[in-house]
């Protein structure tokens, strides 16, 4: 019996959990901005509470939480002597899912179920279950129906005499079920040439009242009829398979290693006895005390001399315990230096380095994961497996836990107590992107449709009616899987149980036997007990002197000309239901009456800033097809009309005002697409002055280029998230223009920023229009709140991402796409067992974008584990990766920026050093032995220390770092596995005949050859490297010019030339930019021109400009700590 889950009795969504108050987020103790409210950060990037602790004592910092939280000491009790999860008796059976407690190894050899049949039932009298007593009649009386009821405090009554029934084809209740018919997002791909110039002079007629504060117009009722579109529930494959290429990441093996560049010896590399060699080795300035020269001997402990050939290093492969295997063909190398092998005294060698072969490849682990794990498809059905790394391409089939393109968790197997995650300091988390869109091959989520009273849920914790609920007395009681509690199955769904105790329509339903299906929510679970509108989208554009003249106003207004005839719609619906509205601004902002009734547009000027409202409200928002005339008109004149603009200056606050608004008016939620270019300085709400000031950096205020300068877009994202208004944000600054602070909304609502500096139209125009078109079309839910239930014995504490919390187990958000993560962060609040495993279930309550309002449902269980063994069996680095860099990121808000380096250094050394004391066999303490799951934790850790967030170079902007701040907190898996650690591949290994790439390498500038060319991605820049010596018929063949020198450094493409490898090296770019989500920047980089420095901070695993530790230093220095943390 959980804390929370007592708490849960009221109203699921919507309330405040007392049992939460009392829990004080550790980590970086928040210290109270000056001048601002705290709630401003307590909402801005998490739950409250945590930015209400004091501030630590001075010079101290409290580690990352990891899951050793202590109880909270408030909120409701825990029942003494209440059995949980006890051992049920012999003779009773268990339904659902068999919570089988097998424990996967990564890498599996085989898999024990069979694509396409049902999970075995597990005869497993151990793991059954016992059932507490009943819940106390107040836990009982909790009405259900009331439980998701948003920003209303009182029990909804039951929907009696719907005003909107439900939706007619929708299949009937019992046992029918069809896929989420996830919108048809047809692919837009139409290349816009230069935009037609359609001359239309003149402004538009009547009743432009330019200048003017219109007085507000009389309202008359809603302003357009709600529009209810026929349902379609149609199986329809969802819009397109951004994440799986057929021919993406082959299995290869065996990279060959690029002969070494000359004069590119690494500094930092010499691993004896030059202290000169080691002076940036971790910390930008001041330099890491410990790592200077004479330290490092600790590293190999006197006497230095050591004999080259025996080996050290040795990684302990596959997690076996017992014995020390030889070293591994890939880390084999000798570790100069190691005393502990060196039996007889030699002379002092010379000066070595550190063999990079000898250390774990990312490559190397991710090669052997695909040909591992890359044949077979991934099935759900046992508990805890470790899915394969997000580089592999694999299939998955859901038999009853959620596909982990939905749910990827630090640690498949948690350990049973909190003093056990404690010691290992292994972060428990999950990063969960609810609506992640799947391969073509896999079957999106299947709806199913409970009639009027809505999901099955259990009475107690309200979750919803999953496989892991277990029937009893015969199917007509089921018990929760997560507090134990006992509920009635309501007639209707009632289903006797077949001799195992299995519901005879298991099979047919998909919340019985899948990991994710989704439930058309009833109206109970609409805002004011009313089904909502269909959301709608407004499009505000800056059209202010900059934006006029970098022709960005004409080239957004021709693209919406053919964009709009591809907003996302559901099913097989014929169009979307997605009402559009325009809006222009610059100092005032500009309203367009684009009603179809109209012959031509009509503009009402806003100029009274500091009061925003919407001038007019029918014939603001409009259907595409009915006002398309109309519509085509006002695109064709705003470019005329504001293009003697003189006016520089701009709002921002106002703007976003105005569309909520709008919203509100139109009683619907919906997303706003603002197109922006500069620092908000005029006279309005949120006017914003110019604070940067790079003077900052690493000293203790650096913390403030991260904040918001005032806490006004903070309440205004407030009123968005309750409005269900989410800001997609375009930027295109010409200089700072605080995206600290004009981020805050669209990161808040859960919307996306993208920016585009000193946009050029020649250059950035694709990309952008790319982003902008994938933008639009993508699948996205509004209004959500999302809850994660937990099984007894865990719950969820942290989240981090883009969204807004009002308390602390709601996640609201405005907006969420398919795109979109949210990492939850878990700890112990009691003692789990072996044999119950743990079990997670994220519940998404949503409107899609037809405006049917929806319940999506993932399921997923894990196991626990009473040796630190099987924890650190079972981790997966890249999550746990994507967990640390969320929380490093989430730290630099408070916490000067070292503090969070060395924190996470720490942390990470703590974590590898309880391997190494509890589960390693004894070996030498000269040897750095790692868990193989872990290998690659020290490399990728530097990668993200050396991150432009935590430590910048010269030429990171701080709009940059707030920006790629604000986007790493809601990257999925893949996205910061290539962020932190980008792709590199050589381009002369191209197969043009064959669809498998070239085997990826090391970004380490000494694997690059002269005569080579390489292709390197972080899911923001793709970057081709041309080496001086590359032959001149492949330069012709790719950048059609008879030589290096005539290369030119200013493309964004590559030319479109008719030869097989131009065709092949073009297809593998396209192939890379539609697996992003964002349209990545392509830049052409000549070895030796200036340029390379840019190219070259992507080379990870070398020491970098800005004093970041190359990956052998590093790996030293997590030597050393480990061992300092031992001894
Ligand atoms: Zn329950």
């Amino acid at each position: 019996m959980s804390v929370n889950q007592q708490a849960h009795t009221g109203l699921p969504y919507g309330q405040p959990q007392p049992g939460y108050q009392g829990y004080q987020q550790s980590g970086y103790g928040g210290q109270q901005m000056p001048g601002v409210h705290h709630s401003q950060y307590g909402a801005y990037n998490g739950p409250l509470p945590g930015y209400q602790q004091p501030a630590p004592p001075q010079g101290t910092l409290r580690a990352p939480p990891t899951s050793g939280a202590p109880l909270p000491t408030s909120g409701a009790p825990v029942p003494a002597g209440q059995p949980v999860y006890s051992q049920f008796g012999q003779g009773d059976v268990q339904n659902g899912i068999a919570t089988s407690a097998v424990q996967m190894q990564r890498p599996s050899a085989s898999q024990p179920f069979i694509p396409g049949t049902a999970p075995t039932p597990v005869s497993q009298p151990a793991t059954f279950q016992q059932y507490g007593p009943p819940p106390t009649s107040a836990q009982q009386l909790t009405n259900h129906m009331a439980g998701m009821q948003i920003g209303s405090s009182t029990s909804a009554p039951p929907p009696a005499g719907l005003g909107y029934g439900p939706p007619t084809s929708v299949p009937p209740a019992s046992g029918s079920f069809t896929a989420t018919g996830s919108g048809l997002y047809t692919s837009y791909s139409s290349s816009q040439g230069p935009p037609p110039v359609t001359m239309t002079h003149g402004l538009p007629p009547t009743s432009l009242s330019q200048g003017l504060s219109l007085a507000q117009p009389a309202f008359s009722g809603p302003p357009l009829s709600a529009q209810r579109l026929p349902q379609a529930p149609g199986f329809v494959p969802p819009p397109c398979s951004t994440g799986i290429g057929p021919s993406s990441y082959p299995p290869t093996t065996g990279a060959p290693r690029p002969s070494t560049m000359q004069g590119s010896q690494l500094p930092g590399q010499a691993l004896t006895g030059l202290p000169t060699s080691q002076p940036n080795h971790v910390s930008s300035p001041p330099p890491h005390p410990s790592m200077s020269g004479p330290a490092m001997t600790g590293l190999q402990g006197p006497p230095p001399p050591t004999h080259p050939s025996q080996s050290g290093y040795q990684m302990q492969q596959n997690g076996s315990f017992g014995q020390v295997r030889g070293p591994q063909p890939n880390y084999g190398g000798a570790y100069p230096g190691t005393p502990n092998y060196g039996s007889q005294p030699a002379p002092p060698p010379p000066p070595k380095r550190l063999d990079p072969d000898s250390i774990p490849s990312p490559i190397q682990v991710i090669e052997d994961d695909r040909n591992n794990r890359g044949s077979e498809p991934f099935i759900t059905g046992v508990r805890g497996q470790v899915p394969p790394l997000v580089t592999t391409n694999f299939l998955v089939k859901d038999q009853g836990n959620a596909s982990p393109r939905y749910i990827r968790c630090t640690s498949y197997n948690i350990p049973c107590t909190s003093d056990m995650a404690k010691q290992s300091q292994v972060p428990l988390a999950a990063v969960i992107k609810p609506l992640a869109t799947l391969p073509t091959d896999e079957a999106p989520p299947y709806l199913v449709d409970h009639g009027e009273p809505g999901p099955i849920r259990c009475n107690r914790c309200k979750a919803y009616m999953c496989p892991f609920m277990q029937f009893i007395e015969g199917g007509r009681r089921f018990q929760c899987c997560f507090c134990s509690c006992v509920t009635e199955v309501p007639p209707h769904y009632f289903q006797h149980l077949d001799h195992t105790g299995k519901r005879v329509d298991f099979y047919d339903r998909p919340e019985l036997s899948l990991g994710s299906y989704e439930f058309l929510a009833t109206v109970s679970y609409c805002k004011n007990n009313k089904f909502p509108n269909p959301p709608a989208f407004i499009f505000m554009i800056d059209v202010s002197y900059n934006a006029v003249k970098s022709g960005l106003v004409r080239l957004i207004c021709e693209e919406l000309k053919s964009l709009l005839d591809y907003l996302p719609r559901e099913g097989n619906m014929e169009e979307s239901a997605i009402r559009v509205g325009f809006v222009t601004y610059n100092k005032v902002l500009h309203f367009y009456n684009v009603k179809s009734s109209l012959a031509q547009p009509q503009m009402m000027v806003v100029s009274d800033v500091a009061d925003m409202f919407v001038p007019l409200l029918d014939g603001f928002l409009v259907n595409v097809n009915e006002s398309r005339t109309v519509i085509v008109s006002l695109l064709d004149q705003i470019p005329e009309m504001f293009a003697d603009t003189r006016e520089t200056e701009t709002v921002f606050a106002p703007v976003i005002q105005a569309g909520m608004e709008a919203l509100k008016a139109a009683e619907c939620a919906g997303k706003l697409f603002i197109f922006h270019t500069s620092l908000p300085i005029a006279e309005a709400p949120g006017k914003l002055k110019n604070r940067d000031d790079r003077k900052l950096i690493n000293t203790d205020k650096e913390k403030t280029l991260f904040q918001p300068q005032t806490s006004f877009y903070s309440n205004l994202a407030k009123d968005c998230v309750a409005q269900g208004c989410c800001v997609d944000l375009f930027l295109f600054p010409n200089q700072y223009l605080d995206v600290a602070t004009l981020g805050v909304v669209p990161y808040q609502t859960g919307g996306t920023i993208y920016k585009y500096a000193y946009f050029q139209l020649e250059t950035d125009q694709e990309r952008f229009l790319n982003d902008l078109r994938k933008d639009v079309q993508k699948e996205v839910g509004f209004d959500a709140v999302m809850r994660v239930r937990t099984s007894t014995g865990i719950r969820a504490t942290d989240f981090f991402g883009a969204f807004y919390m009002s308390n602390t187990t709601d996640v609201e958000l405005a907006g969420l796409d398919c795109d979109k993560t949210i990492t939850v962060e878990f700890r112990h609040d009691d003692k789990l067992s072996e044999d119950s495993g743990a079990l997670l279930q994220c519940a998404l309550l949503y409107t899609n974008c037809a405006g049917q309002r929806r319940l999506r449902i993932h399921n997923l269980s894990l196991n626990c584990c009473t040796q630190l063994a099987d924890l650190y069996r079972n981790c997966e680095t890249d999550t746990l990766i994507n967990f640390l860099a969320k929380f490093a990121y989430r730290g630099v808000l408070n916490n000067p920026v070292k503090t969070v380096r060395d924190t996470l250094i720490n942390q990470c050394a703590q974590i590898l050093a309880c391997y190494r004391k509890n589960c390693a066999s004894p070996s030498s303490a000269g040897q750095l032995i790692l868990p193989e799951c872990m290998k690659l934790l020290p490399v990728y850790l530097n990668c993200v220390l050396k991150s432009d967030v935590l430590q910048p170079g010269a030429e990171v902007t701080t709009d940059d770092r707030a920006y790629i701040r604000q986007l790493v907190s809601s990257m999925d898996v893949a996205e910061t596995n290539v962020f932190f650690y980008p792709r590199l591949l050589p381009l002369t290994k191209v197969d043009v005949d064959s669809d498998t790439l070239p085997a990826a390498i090391r970004n380490s500038e000494e694997r690059l050859s002269k005569g080579d060319m390489y292709l390197l991605e972080n899911g923001l820049n793709i970057f081709v490297w041309v080496g001086v010596n590359v032959q001149q018929g492949l330069i012709q063949n790719l950048f059609g010019v008879s030589s290096f020198n005539h290369i030119s450094s200013t493309l964004s493409t590559l030319p479109v030339l008719e030869n097989p490898f131009s065709k092949r090296v073009r297809s593998i770019i396209d192939m890379f930019q539609a697996q992003r989500s964002r349209y990545m920047k392509l830049i052409i980089v000549k070895q030796e021109d200036k340029l390379e420095m840019l190219f070259k901070h992507f080379l990870v695993e070398d020491k970098s400009m800005s004093g970041g530790a190359s990956y052998v230093d590093f790996l030293c220095h997590m030597h050393k700590e480990i061992r300092q943390l031992l001894s």
